[in-house]
């Protein structure tokens, strides 16, 4: 026999849990005999009725397992908690809202079982739907990320990955607080095959995204894998004293020859509030680093459980 483990986080989902567990079942009755389940729901805290759908599901279907946190501690530590639970050889991750098509599920365990891959990723190949705003800023961010670092992060990519055993254990191998999955997902290696969907909208319920928490969630993947903008200081700095060292040859030459009239009192004004602007903004992104170094070295635990049937 062989198990999959379904993980799917789910922060006030009490609406579309029934949907996706009934789509969900309709096409794990295609698989082969052989192959066991188990789903996996994450409570991450959420507000309403979600864990008492999911445990009256539980109820009724062995298969249901749940982990309840103790409060919202976001999606990347209730994908950290399911991938450290799961008990099957292989692991996917699934969102509640059915934007995550179970019907590709078969495709991504042939890939892994016939064709030799060791994961599955998902993309999504348009962002119909989507405010265009967000989409623009989504592959500002991908463009970026990619500049920035040296791992390929695919523009697009879903948290809906299906792996081995091995790639999971691997990501979990990594410990840091500061999680940006589809990263660490690209981090840990392994042939990995990429399948291509068009974008469905979430079937109930509200998107948990507000246009800020991607902002600080993009600045998050930035600072987690990359360390460019601290490089990017410097250079700008250098810049800096290489320009004012010219300006002050220009001025010294301009003193001898044409002497010396007070003048240039605005534009020294505005040139002390770019530098300390930018001073400024280089600080903070010295803070950045050093505020995560700060969450990583006090060694929280990522998530805290507060019921499971596991
Ligand atoms: N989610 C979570 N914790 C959070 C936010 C979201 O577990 O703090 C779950 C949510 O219930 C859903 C998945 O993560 O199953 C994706 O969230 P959502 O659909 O809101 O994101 P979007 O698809 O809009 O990017
Ligand atoms: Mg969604």
């Amino acid at each position: 026999m062989e198990k999959i483990s379904i993980i799917v986080p789910c922060y006030n989902e009490e609406k579309a849990i029934p949907l996706f567990y009934e789509e969900l079942l309709k096409n794990l009755k295609e698989f082969p005999k052989t192959v066991e389940f188990e789903i996996l729901f994450i409570n991450d805290g959420s507000k309403d009725d979600t864990l008492k759908i999911v445990k009256d599901l539980a109820k009724k279907d062995s298969k249901v397992k749940y982990i309840s946190f103790s409060r919202n501690f976001g999606k990347e530590a209730a994908i950290f908690a399911g991938l450290e639970n799961a008990t099957g050889d292989y692991v996917t991750l699934m969102d509640a809202d059915l934007q995550d098509p179970p019907s590709l599920l078969k495709e991504m365990y042939q890939a892994v079982t016939k064709e030799g891959y060791d994961a599955v990723g998902t993309r999504r190949s348009t962002r119909k739907g989507e405010p265009i705003i967000r989409s623009f800023f989504a592959r500002l961010f991908y463009k970026l990320i990619n500049k920035m670092t040296s791992i390929e992060m695919v523009d697009g990519a879903r948290d809906y990955v299906f792996m081995k055993r091995i790639v999971a254990d691997a990501i979990i191998s990594l410990k840091e607080y500061n999680r940006y999955t589809k990263g660490l997902f690209s981090f840990v290696g392994f042939n990995v095959k990429w399948i291509e969907y068009k974008n469905v909208q979430r079937v109930a319920g509200e998107t948990k995204w507000s246009f800020w928490k991607l902002t600080k969630y993009a600045l998050e993947a930035i600072t987690a894998f990359s360390t460019t903008p601290l490089i990017l200081a410097s250079f700008i700095g250098i810049l800096f004293c290489i320009i004012s060292f010219l300006l002050i040859l220009v001025i010294i030459g301009k003193t001898i020859i044409f002497g010396d009239p007070t003048s240039g009192w605005p534009s020294l004004v505005c040139i002390i509030f770019m530098l300390s602007g930018i001073q400024l903004f280089f600080l903070g992104i010295i803070g950045q680093y050093l505020a995560k170094t700060y969450l990583e070295v006090k060694q929280r635990p990522i998530y805290i459980i507060k019921d499971t049937n596991m």
